[in-house]
């Protein structure tokens, strides 16, 4: 049998970490398996939809470079099928209408809450005759739940769950209007997209037993589950906007980088022995539901942090330069020849940054902007004028003005003014060039300013 996943995701309007690393977790064992991922919007809340937000789950899964085999199907496309698959349950007696008004529901959900009942819903109309109907309303349709007897799930994460069915209820598969509920509408499309393996979230484990009884009305076969423990922050409570980012739309904007968050969510919840940075081949290869954690994990933002700084190191000087650049059109200014301006110094940035966000800001000099800040301004207006005086001479006597001649020059002055201490030059150098007193190597930065730019902006330290 070909492995058959599938990624569901509500529009929401953005992609929340876990159903990233739930869409990971289905790709990854598709491709393990060669099978399939499919890719399901389930888009049936008309009222909150909209194409933007269908579009921040293709533009999550292109960022992480997660694809998906054949069309996007959408949920709410498939109604008249959900509508047909109730009426199938019905004519097989294995589906009843219910015509409870809302006051009957409202008092069997009190008189359940009194006796510390789960399921409020009484089965009134379980085992009526049709001729018993009230005229003029419009009933529900819901699933006969079987009331004895056990099921069983054999969850590949959670291990063998076994329910007492009495604990289930007759949920409803359509409502009044005609429309299906999401426990009807995954089922039929799981079923009729040739879903195998259902991995997603274990706040859905308790759907997948109220599902099986859709399944099983209908003589399907189940899926092969696998719920994935919930992502907490580091105080062990749900991970949400309060602990800090939480959607690849955050990250990104924070400057990480696509490859460091695939590997970040791979780790969270799956090992592979003490194994930290996994490549994507590695991991297709090595990815299995045996290895998936049972415990909650919990997200480290220091961990990310350092896979980031580590990706950025180990990435090709080209293709840095050209992440930066499209960091910088979506989150920075624009500039012209911005890629070729920041080459000579990719290696140090890489070497330096732990997010293209600090990387894209330590280029910010070489574009002229902003006054020195506070620490610069303070160490050039304390540092004496004949040092700066004697930079623009050392500088302006340089023929080729490569990073290692300014090194040199800038050594001889320090013998000849501040007996050998090169701080004392480079550091009110630095400040007078990259407006800052951190950044990458002041020789370098001297080199890619040019020889003119380096003179104007020492002499414009002048007026500090
Ligand atoms: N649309 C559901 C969600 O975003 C997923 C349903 C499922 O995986 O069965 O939580």
């Amino acid at each position: 049998m070909s492995v058959v996943t599938r990624f569901p995701p509500s529009p929401t309007g953005f992609m929340h970490i876990g159903n990233a690393r739930t869409a990971l977790f289905n790709w990854l064992f598709a491709k393990n398996k060669k099978g399939k991922m499919l890719l399901r919007i389930e888009d049936t809340d008309r009222a909150r939809h909209s194409e933007e937000a269908v579009q921040a789950i293709i533009d999550g899964l292109n960022w992480i470079d997660l694809s998906w085999d054949g069309d996007i199907v959408s949920q709410h496309a498939r109604g008249a099928r959900h509508v047909e698959v109730a009426n199938e349950l019905l004519a097989k007696g294995q589906a009843y209408k219910c015509y409870c008004s809302q006051e009957e529901l409202e008092e069997m959900r009190k008189t359940a809450q009194e006796e510390g009942r789960a399921t409020y819903y009484n089965r009134k109309w379980r085992d009526k005759d049709e001729s018993e109907a009230p005229e003029g309303v419009d009933p529900v349709i819901r699933i006969k739940a079987p009331l004895s007897g056990e099921t069983t799930i054999d969850d590949q994460v959670q291990g063998t769950i076994t329910l007492n069915n009495e604990q289930l209820d007759d949920f409803i598969l359509l409502r009044s209007d005609g429309t299906p509920t999401y426990m009807l509408a995954v089922v039929v499309d799981d079923h009729d997209m040739g879903v195998t393996h259902v991995l997603r979230g274990d706040d859905h484990m308790s759907n997948a037993f109220r599902q099986s009884t859709i399944i099983d009305g209908m003589g399907w076969d189940r899926p092969v589950y696998a719920h994935l423990p919930m992502i907490l922050g580091q105080d062990g409570a749900k991970l949400s906007k309060r602990h800090g980012a939480v959607s690849l739309e955050d990250f990104k904007e924070m400057g990480y980088v696509p490859d460091a968050v695939f590997n970040y969510l791979l780790r969270l919840g799956w090992s592979h022995g003490d194994d930290e940075i996994i490549s994507r081949e590695q991991a297709i290869e090595w990815f299995g539901l045996e290895a998936i954690g049972k415990s909650p994990a919990k997200f480290d933002y220091d961990k990310l942090e350092k896979l980031n700084a580590h990706y950025i190191k180990e990435m090709e000087a080209n293709h840095f330069v050209k992440a930066l650049a499209d960091y910088n059109t979506t989150f920075g200014a624009q500039h012209d020849d911005f890629e070729a301006t920041v080459s000579p110094l990719a290696s140090e940035l890489q070497n330096r940054a732990t997010t293209l966000k600090q990387a894209l800001h330590e280029t910010a000099f070489l574009f002229n902007e902003g006054a020195p800040d506070e620490d610069a301004q303070k160490m050039l207006s304390e540092t004496p004028v004949e040092i700066i005086d004697g930079l623009i001479k050392a500088l302006s006597g340089i023929t080729d003005f490569t990073s290692e001649n300014i090194q040199n020059a800038c050594k001889e002055l320090s013998k000849e003014l501040v007996d050998g201490k090169m701080g004392k030059i480079g550091m009110p150098l630095r400040a007078a060039l990259t407006g800052t007193l951190q950044s990458p190597s002041v020789f370098l930065c001297a080199e890619t300013l040019g020889q003119q730019a380096c003179l104007e902006r020492l002499n414009s330290t002048k007026n500090i």
